[in-house]
């Protein structure tokens, strides 16, 4: 009998790494961080790893990666040389718990066929995170992958579609709302009540 494939035998999930990047951010005019300090580690950790949820322990680790990981990013977008410890140490990561896919029979025959991954799960979630943020460096992930151009924006995003150039629509409607504003003060008759 031919086994069944779940969808969870993927390598790596590439909106992994947009979403540890995610913890960091500007929220009217003021800077948020998920991973600020060990409890609010665990509350992101809980919605999001439920196995690692100890912020305590977890958050350091964290931190270290979203900070490669968004130098990676960045030059991966800027089209710029990745640093080279910054690519050995998220690949150090990536390899630290090591994925296989495991199958299993059941009583009526059938196999089913999942992603398994084994080792400690800080270990294990690090590497996951770090897997994802290495298939964004390659097709077709790379091709959507983006910085938001908003003002004061620092997130990255995947292009759901070619035209989309913002995270958000919120980010959106502020980068019209800034470039509107740029224009009328640097028209020559600027102020003049002319159009
Ligand atoms: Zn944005």
């Amino acid at each position: 009998m031919e086994p069944s494939v779940s969808d969870r035998w993927a390598l790596a999930d590439p909106r992994l790494a947009i979403d540890l990047l995610s913890t960091l951010r500007h929220e009217h005019d003021a800077v948020v961080d998920d991973l600020a300090d060990a409890h609010e580690t665990t509350a992101w950790l809980r919605d999001r790893h439920p196995d690692t949820d100890d912020g305590a322990q977890t958050r350091a680790l964290l931190v270290r990666l979203r900070d490669l990981v968004r130098q990676l990013l960045t030059t991966a977008v800027d089209g710029t040389p990745a640093p080279p410890d910054v690519v050995a140490q998220i690949s150090l990561l990536a390899a630290g718990a090591p994925v296989t896919l495991a199958a299993r029979t059941h009583p009526d025959g059938t196999v089913t066929v999942e992603r398994a991954s084994h080792g400690d799960p800080d270990v294990t979630l690090a590497a996951d995170l770090a897997r994802s943020a290495l298939i964004l460096l390659a097709e077709p992930a790379r091709d959507r992958l983006r910085l938001c151009r908003a003002p004061g924006c620092i997130l990255f995003f995947l292009q759901q579609d070619p035209r989309q150039q913002w995270c958000s629509p919120t980010c959106g409607n502020r980068a019209r709302v800034a470039r509107h504003y740029a224009r009328r003060n640097t028209r020559p008759d600027a102020g003049t009540g002319r159009s």
